[in-house]
Formats: C-alpha cells, structure tokens, sequence
C-alpha cells in the first residue's frame, strides 16, 4: 500500500551517497515502540496445505490527516484504539506467508527488500528462523506492482533479481499498467520512481508470467480480482479439502481503519470507490463462506476470522 516518499527514495538507492548527503541526518534514528514478534513467524494449517507467515516489519506511521479522505485523525486514532492499537500512529505491519500445498512453495508477495522503511526488512531472518529456504520457492505471487510488495524481488542499488530462477505470477492488468511508459506522466509525483524503477527491471527479467483474470496459479490457490487500491490488484484464495483461506493482500489494508470502516478512502487506494466496492465484496464473501482470513498489514499473525459488525465488520485474530 505505501508509496515511497522522496526521502525514503533518497536513502534506499544511495541517492543521499551520490548527492553528497549523509543519510544518517536525512533520516534521523528512529526507536520503533512496537516489539517485534519473537520468534519472527508462525505456521498454521489450512486443510492440507501449511501456511507460514512470517514477519517482514512494521511502518509506524505518523498521523497525517490526507491519509483517510473522509475521517479526522481524531477518527482514526480511536479506530486504533478500538482495534487495540497505540493512538499516536497508524501501525502498518508487514507479513509475507508462504504456502507448501501440493508439492510446491509459494510465497505471496516479497517483503520490502530493507527499501521501504528502516523498520522493515527482516524477512530474510524470519524465513530463516522458519526453516524454509529461498532457493526452494517454486513460485511468487505477487498482488499488486506497490514497493512494499515487489522491493523484496529486487537487489538494493542494483536491482538484481533476488529469485532469478522462480517463476513470478502477476495480473496482466497490472503488469500493463506500471510498465507502460505512458503512465509516468499520469502518475502522482510520488508514484512516478516506482514506475520508473519498475519499467527499467521487470521488462529484463524472463521469469515474470502475466496471467489474465481468476485462474489457478499454484496447487489449490487461484487469484481472485479485487482491483482499486491498484488497477490490477489480487487476493489470493487458497483451497485445501473443506479448508479455505483468503489472503486479502491489500484489499483491506489496515484493518483497524478499513475493516471496521469499509467506506474509509485511503491515500494510497488509486481509485477509491473501486477500492471500496472490492473490500466490500471480498469481506461480504469471507463472511458468507466463513473462510480464513489473512492481510499482508493485518497485525501479527495476520491471519484470522473476520464478522459483521454493525455497518462494518470486525476482525478476530488468530490465538498463537
Ligand atoms: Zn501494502
């Protein structure tokens, strides 16, 4: 869901180093408040099928009042309460989770490679922790083309394809929409270095494998859309037996905001309306089939069951 600021650009390419700034007094030492989750994953059953999540960091981000269109932040600081939360940030967890079905290991999304906040980027310690090895992972879904997501797939300055030789499935319409060199100058001036960064890397790589609409694209697990907070985003919905799980990725990205408020337009929804009917669509679902629910900025473990709760709906994380 993040966009990159230009000071987070600045630090994560050596941009700082190339300008002659120091990075250290771009961006001061942060002490995050939230602990980090010890150890850094959790593994749970979906029929068959193991799920490993995994914790990759957290964005603690400061209160702005842009981020939530049609709420105060006074609104959104008692939603984070309400959910339990700290008042004096919206805290953005990221959790990336592999799944072993049928023979294979996918990972859903790839973490933020260290390059989107210094409190992120433990990924790569976590899935060690887990026991699974990265050389090992047959496939890569990846939701949607935003930095939190994708910077995993790629090498700090060099944008060296960490998973050269894993397939790597996406949506066609999102493929389309990031690499069309049309689109930078449509995008928000905050947007326009991910599409750059983007179009001068996927293009060279030979094992991204567009696929259109809903099909099956890894044992058991089928992309269903559920486009607005990108024009080409999908959740994916794994099947094991009479077991199911949605993983929402970013349809309902912080669930102590949209969740409970499903008609809340984020910042970083590019078409907010749109957004709000997938969320609306894909909860009404979980809720009617009494799936599993998990979200990639869903609190750790990130997985759990979610109800109807007044106008909105709740979400009632798993127990570890
Ligand atoms: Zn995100």
């Amino acid at each position: 869901m993040l966009h990159m600021s230009r000071r987070d650009f600045v630090v994560s390419t050596g941009l700082a180093a190339a300008l002659g700034l120091n990075a250290r007094l771009v961006v001061p030492a942060y002490a995050q408040k939230t602990p980090d989750p010890s150890p850094g994953f959790v593994r749970y059953k979906v029929g068959s099928a193991e799920v490993t999540a995994m914790y990759d960091g957290i964005w603690e981000k400061p209160h702005d009042p842009a981020f939530i269109a049609n709420a105060s932040v006074d609104d959104v600081k008692a939603a984070m309460v309400k959910a339990g939360l700290p008042a004096d940030f919206v805290s953005i967890p990221f959790t990336v989770i592999v799944v072993k079905n049928g023979g294979k290991t996918v990972l859903c999304d790839s973490g933020t490679g260290g390059q989107v906040q210094p409190t992120a980027g433990k990924l790569p310690t976590s899935m060690k922790a887990a026991g699974i090895d990265p050389t090992k992972i047959d496939t890569i879904l990846i939701s949607h083309f935003h930095p939190d997501h994708i910077f995993g797939l790629m090498e700090k300055e060099t944008n060296k394809p960490v998973y050269p030789n894993t397939e790597i499935v996406c949506s066609d319409v999102e493929y389309k929409f990031w690499t069309d060199p049309a689109v930078i100058d449509k995008l928000p001036e905050a947007r326009k270095g991910l599409a750059r960064r983007i179009q001068a890397v996927f293009p060279t790589w030979k094992n991204i494998r567009q696929v259109q609409g809903e099909p099956e694209v890894a044992p058991g697990i089928r992309f269903v859309s559920s486009p607005g907070h990108t024009p080409g985003h999908r959740a994916f919905h794994l099947s094991s037996g009479s077991s199911q799980l949605m993983i929402s990725n970013d349809t309902a990205y912080v669930p102590a905001l949209v969740v409970a408020h499903p008609e809340w337009h984020g910042l970083y929804d590019q078409d907010v309306n749109l957004a709000e009917q997938s969320r609306r669509k894909l909860l009404d679902r979980v809720v009617a089939e009494k799936l599993m629910i998990c979200g990639y900025h869903f609190p750790f473990p990130a997985a759990g069951q979610i109800q109807k709760d007044g106008s909105g709906y709740a979400l009632t994380l798993m127990k570890t």
